[in-house]
Formats: C-alpha cells, structure tokens, sequence
C-alpha cells in the first residue's frame, strides 16, 4: 500500500488528462505528473535516499509541492509539511529533530540556507527542473514496497505549550482520510477541480489525496495565498471549484460574495464545495455563510493527529432548515466520520451518557501511529487505542458531536467552568461586534476572570456598557466578560487559526 499507486493508476489510465494547473496555465497533465514523480524518486535514490527517509516542504502554495509530495511516495520517503511562516530557527529545529535529509523550499519563505540538510533545493530553480526530468514511470523505478503503517506525513503541532511534536501519519492513515472524503464529504469525479486557497502544510494539503484518486484537476493560484478576488476568478474560469477552509477564510469568501452582490447561482458556478473546519465555526458566521453563497458548506472536526477525520457536518444537514434542532445541529460539527468511532469520557477515560461534557476520543485507522520519538507523549495521547483528542464537548442522543473548546481554553472562575466559545458565540451577535476572542485572565479573588478581545465592525461605536448589556440579555451573569480589550484584529497563524496562547501572554503582561 503506497499512496503513489493513487496517482499511477491515473496516469496509466488516462495519461493526457490534466491534473495540475498553475492559475488557468496548465502545469502538468497525470502522466507528466507520475514521470516526473518517477524521475524525482529514482534521482533521490541515486543521492542515496532510502524509504523511511524524511524530506521537508518549507514554500508557498505552489504546484511544486504536489510534485513532491508524490515523489516522495513514490520513493516511500515521508513529507514534512512546514507551517510557511514558521521562523529560521523553528524550521531548523523540526528538521533536526525529524531527521530530514533534503529541503524544498520557495526563496520568498526562506532567501537562506537552512541548517541540517544535506541539500536544500529551490522548486523554482532550473536544478528542480533536472531533478524532475521524467522518466517512464513503469520501468525504471517502481514505486516503493510500502507498509500500511509506514510513514507518509510528519506534520509537526504548533507547539503553543512547548516545544512543537511530530505527528506520524502513515500511509493507511491517508488512505483512510482520502476514502472518507467521499462517503462523508463530497462525491468528486474526474470532472472536479480542488483550489489550493489556504496553505498545502496543512488540511487542504492532505485533501489532494481524495482529488487524485478521483483523478480530478489541482489548481494553485498564482497569488500562493488567500485572495477571494483571485479565487473567484479562478472559480469563473475553472470551476465549479472545491476547497478546504479555516472559518475566518471562509467570512473572507463571504464578504467577497455579498460585497460584489453575487447571486446562488453565479456563486455555485465558481464553488462546489466549500469543507470548513480547524477551529470553530459561529452559528452567526455560518448562518451568514449559507445566506450568502447558498448551500455548499460542508463541516469537518479533526485535528492532526486524526487527520481531516473525526467528524463531519454534511450539505443536507446544514440545509435542513425545517429540521426542529436546526440551530443546534449546525452550532454541532455533525456526526462521526464512517472510519471512526467516538466517546465522550472522562479522565480515565470511561464513557460518560449523552449529553454530558467530557473529552473528545477518537479511534480509527485515520488516528495517528503516534509522536515521532516521544513514547511518553504518545502513551499519553493514545490509551487503550483511543485518541485523547484535548477537546471539550458532548454527543447528543443521535450523535451530533458539539464541542465546547480546547481544555486548555477552558476558564474557571469562582469554581465554575466557562467555556470561552459560549461567550464568543453571544459576543458575535451583538451589533457593530465583528470578531471577538474570549480568554481567562489570572485574578485573586476569581482565580480567573473573562477577558474579550473584541474587533469592531468598520464604524461601529462600541461601549463596554452595551457590551456588558447584551451579555445580561443572553448568558448566566457568571460568564460575562469582566473586562474588554478593543483590537483592529486578533492574532491568528498562518491556518487562520486565533492565537489564544498570545492573547493570554499578552493579559498576564498586563496585569504584571
Ligand atoms: P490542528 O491539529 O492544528 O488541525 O488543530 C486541531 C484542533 O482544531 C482540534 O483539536 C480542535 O480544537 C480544533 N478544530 C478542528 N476542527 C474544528 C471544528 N470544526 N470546530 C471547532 N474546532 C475545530
């Protein structure tokens, strides 16, 4: 089982197909894409590359990164996937601590010379083009023998309490995911395109394994980045297009759509599907979302350590608006994905009933095969073959999974539990609020109280008075706000995810 067989099966099959583009140009077609995954693997076999090896990504969005990625594999070589806007001095500590022997990167993410490699090539240098110099891909190098459990993809956490930890996603880990997409995602065929809008490190990356077995087209925009114009534009020509997306992407897509007065039918022209997920997803925003760009919203749960599979909230769902716990189930994040099976527990671990909140357990073969050599922190992680996945939430009777938060977000104050995503959730539809963070500060006399960031709307007056007035409208006096920080924006990284960890820092400076 190697995931490189996804790709020659199409490149066998129909060789003139066109696979990847860059913006509307053509990049490679199936067959170019397998020769030249065939030449890049015999080439790192001839460096002395053998499988297992680890070889890392550092760049923008670029077709590039498909093309290696695949010759990896090919290779039976494992990706490390690196966040773009990662630091020197981060990158450099994840090769070291993974091991990896070549780098490819973009010169706009890093103009110098990594250290740790033994050789670090620039995809867009003419020694990319020798190295991917096609060769025919069923002769001279067969893809490597692979193991179900060998390693395909060490993505590395965002080490926000620490120092970051490598996640070991093998080759059945992708499978699994890939084969998911379609019984709970989306059905694709050789007709779909998927748009690589956010970046390739991460979720959307991993999602051009269900679009090569599908044998559909891969389009990376020019721009390597999220620009809503360009992503419509490239929907108008090439679409309709399918993508993966943070929630704050998503309002981006959102704001573009309603600004330009688009109509359903010229939006579902330029997108298909639209899958969201990595962090939470506001009834407010969602609501808006499916207003806005009609019904092509797709939600998944997962976390890297379960990749892009834990649970899934599907198009008729989130359509079913005369269903009587609409509001309910599309503030959930569905129903557990087909590979996988799900229980809230507590400490120990034990089942806790329907409607209690407990931590979030996964198992299934889409969970990851552990840390890269950190036994202690996988022993920890995974007990008993379930995933303790660190997030808060409760199944209902019919298994609609809603999450509360990260434990690490959870604030306790005066001995009672708030969860910050509440608190968020009631902030979001106060008017003139445009994005809002909840997080807990210490205090003597509280332990912590709650503190929210709040961004206005372009305009908007906002008082803490109105604030704190909405707040009593809508939630228990205990969980108001104490205090609130007005931002022009909150600190996210590169996944579009809010960093809490730096808001937290920045109300302990503070208050020091
Ligand atoms: P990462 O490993 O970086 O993908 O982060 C995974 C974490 O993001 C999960 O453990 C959740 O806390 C959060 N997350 C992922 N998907 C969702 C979702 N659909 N809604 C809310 N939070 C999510």
């Amino acid at each position: 089982m190697n995931l490189a067989h996804l790709l020659l099966r199409h490149a066998r099959q129909a060789p003139d197909r066109a696979a990847i583009l860059h913006g509307t140009a053509p990049h490679a077609t199936y067959g170019d894409w397998a020769a030249r995954s065939a030449g890049l693997a015999l080439r790192f076999r001839e460096a002395g590359l053998v499988p297992g090896d680890r070889v890392v990504l550092f760049m923008r969005n670029h077709p590039r990164y498909l093309e290696v990625m695949w010759a990896a594999w090919w290779a039976g070589l494992a990706i490390v996937p690196v966040n773009a806007k990662l630091h020197t001095t981060e990158v450099e500590w994840i090769i070291d601590n993974a091991q990896a022997r070549w780098g490819f990167v973009t010169r706009d993410v890093t103009p110098v010379a990594l250290s740790g490699l033994e050789r670090q090539v620039d995809v867009e240098s003419a020694e990319m083009d020798r190295l991917l110099a096609p060769i025919e891909p069923d002769c001279a190098v067969p893809v490597a023998e692979c193991a179900p459990d060998d390693l395909a993809w060490l993505f590395y956490t965002s080490g926000t309490t620490g120092r970051p930890k490598g996640v070991m996603i093998t080759h059945r880990n992708l499978m699994t995911m890939g084969m998911t997409y379609f019984i709970d995602v989306d059905a694709l065929s050789t007709s779909d395109a998927i748009v690589y809008a956010a970046p390739m490190s991460h979720g959307v990356g991993l999602y051009a394994v269900p679009h090569v077995m599908a044998g559909a087209r891969h389009v990376v925009p020019p721009s390597g980045t999220v620009d809503p114009e360009e992503l419509f534009d490239l929907g108008r020509r090439l679409g309709p297009l399918s993508t993966f997306a943070a929630p704050t992407i998503v309002r981006r897509l959102v704001d573009h759509a309603e600004a330009a007065g688009l109509d359903h039918a010229t939006v579902g022209r330029a997108f298909k599907t639209i899958v969201y997920g990595g962090a939470p997803m506001y009834l407010a925003d969602i609501r808006r979302a499916l207003q806005v760009m009609g019904p092509r919203f797709v939600q998944i749960y997962g976390q890297g350590e379960s990749p892009m599979v834990g649970t899934a909230l599907p198009r008729a769902i989130l359509s079913d608006t005369g269903h009587p716990r609409y509001l309910e189930r599309i503030a959930s994040v569905g129903i557990a994905q087909t590979p996988v099976q799900l229980r809230i527990a507590d400490e120990q671990g034990r089942a806790l009933p329907a409607g209690t909140a407990g931590e979030v357990l996964v198992k299934g073969d889409s969970v990851m095969a552990g840390y890269w050599r950190n036994a202690q922190a996988t022993a920890a992680a995974i007990r008993d073959g379930w995933l303790f996945t660190g997030d808060v939430g409760c199944l209902d009777a019919d298994g609609f999974l809603t999450l509360k938060d990260r434990s690490k977000d959870l604030i306790i104050s005066g001995g009672s539990n708030i969860y910050p995503r509440e608190v968020e959730e009631v902030l979001l539809n106060a008017p003139g609020v445009a994005e809002t963070a909840v997080v807990g500060a210490p205090d003597p006399e509280w332990g912590e109280i709650v503190v929210a960031f709040v961004v206005p709307l372009p305009g908007a007056e906002l008082t803490e008075e109105t604030l704190d007035r909405h707040c009593l409208a809508h939630i228990a006096r205990f969980k108001r706000p104490k205090r609130y920080v007005m931002v022009d924006q909150l600190p996210k990284n590169n996944y579009g995810k809010v960093l809490k960890t730096e808001l937290r820092m920045w109300v302990r400076n503070q208050a020091a």
